[in-house]
């Protein structure tokens, strides 16, 4: 997949912009398999790589612009400007900022960027919890750190200022107080295997998924507006009840001290506390499921966790919901509860994702098929 976008992010550059490629970059989106809004509390999370991502090509400009075309679901947007002055954030919701934002991150490390013609390409669907943004910002670092002099092959330290470049991206040019977990899997998880990261230090543990195991992400269909300000109040409330336990971050909060302390501390507050350190805990209690190939517990912990989100983090909408309730009924039904299915992504919206046995996932699509009608549906593993 990933060269056959680089390819086409190649042909993008030639038809739009009448240029020959001298590279390209791609980064994947990615899935999360469990860890929900644990990144930013400094936790632990678990995503693997899509086979889906974004790949960018580019050819270096005599003079000092930057001049960039998206190729993406038939359409085609432009952005251009002067590297002689610091990139100004356009209106919010515009694509450009993701550009802007890793150019001035690059040079604000003091990388040295000469003007580029850049074609961009993308098959991860936008708004659907599967990280476009991170897929674009992190292809794009890739591609500005080789513009700018570095090594070919980034080495782990160069994809975690990558890492960094895009989450503050996010921070300062798309208006999203994201964690880190989206911009650390672009640019550092592989292709069937999951990424158990501590959002703290950034150490990573690559677990390979089982050959027997795959992963559905169903998307929902639905989406909602202005999900960033719903994002930055849960953001708000973790810290909130960080200060009132008196810890650094939510990571550092024991289970047992969450009702032992809980004191004046709001019950919209305590919520998302308990969703948090309980999250925590899942994650790996997952992660040691996983590599035990235990299906019947890593399900248990998914569900767990959907269940968490719904009641305590109040992120889930209705539509997501019954996605997930009906999921998990066809697990039960057709591979006798060795699997789960939860939300994934931010929430208000997006995708639920499944891990289930390969063996199951023809059953259970069909039956999901005649139930919910037409869905569009990812896998990772199955082919
Ligand atoms: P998510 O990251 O979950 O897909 P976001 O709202 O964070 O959702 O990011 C989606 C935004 O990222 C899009 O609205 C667009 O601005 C930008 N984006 C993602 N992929 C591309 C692409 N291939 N070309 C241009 N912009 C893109
Ligand atoms: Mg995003």
């Amino acid at each position: 997949m990933s060269h056959r976008l680089q390819r086409e992010a190649r042909i993008a550059l030639q038809h739009h912009l009448q240029r020959e490629s001298v590279f390209e970059s791609f980064a994947p989106g990615r899935v999360n398999l469990i860890g929900e809004h644990t990144d930013y509390n400094e936790g632990f999370v678990l995503p693997c790589a899509l086979e889906l991502g974004t790949a960018v090509a580019m050819a270096p400009r005599t003079d000092r612009r930057i001049v960039a075309i998206s190729a993406s679901h038939g359409q085609v947007h432009r952005d251009d400007f002067s590297l002689d002055e610091s990139p100004t954030p356009l209106p919010r919701g515009a694509w450009g900022n993701y550009l802007r934002g890793m150019v001035a991150a690059a040079r604000n490390a003091d990388e040295v960027l000469s003007g580029m013609d850049i074609a961009i390409v993308g098959n991860v669907p936008q708004g659907a919890g599967l990280s476009s943004s991170a897929s674009l910002s992190v292809a794009l670092g890739k591609l500005l750190q080789r513009a700018a002099g570095n090594a070919a092959l980034p080495s782990p330290s160069s994809l975690q200022h990558v890492a960094r470049w895009a989450q503050w991206t996010e921070h300062h040019y798309a208006g999203c107080l994201c964690g880190i977990m989206d911009q650390m899997a672009a640019a550092v998880a592989a292709p069937a295997e999951a990424l158990l990261l501590d959002c703290r230090d950034l150490s990573i543990e690559r677990i390979a998924l089982p050959a027997d195991w795959c992963v559905l992400i169903i998307d929902s269909g639905t989406r909602r507006e202005l999900v960033a300000g719903e994002y930055n109040q849960r953001r708000r409330q973790c810290e909130t009840a960080a200060r009132h336990y008196g810890v650094p971050m939510l990571r550092d909060l024991q289970p047992s001290q969450l009702s032992k302390h809980r004191g004046a501390l709001d019950e919209i507050c305590f919520r998302r506390a308990r969703h948090v350190v309980t999250e925590n805990e899942r994650v790996l209690r997952a992660a040691a499921a996983l590599k035990a190939a235990d299906l019947r517990a890593f399900g248990a912990a998914l569900q767990d966790s959907h269940e968490s989100l719904r009641l305590d983090f109040e992120v889930t909408v209705p539509a997501v919901d019954a996605l997930a309730a009906e999921v998990n009924t066809l697990i039960s039904r057709h591979a006798d509860g060795r699997g789960g299915a939860r939300m994934t992504g931010g929430g208000f919206g997006g995708c639920v994702i499944a891990v289930l046995e390969r063996a199951a996932a023809d059953p259970i699509l069909t039956g999901l098929r005649q139930t919910v009608g037409q869905l569009q549906i990812f896998t990772v593993g199955l082919h």
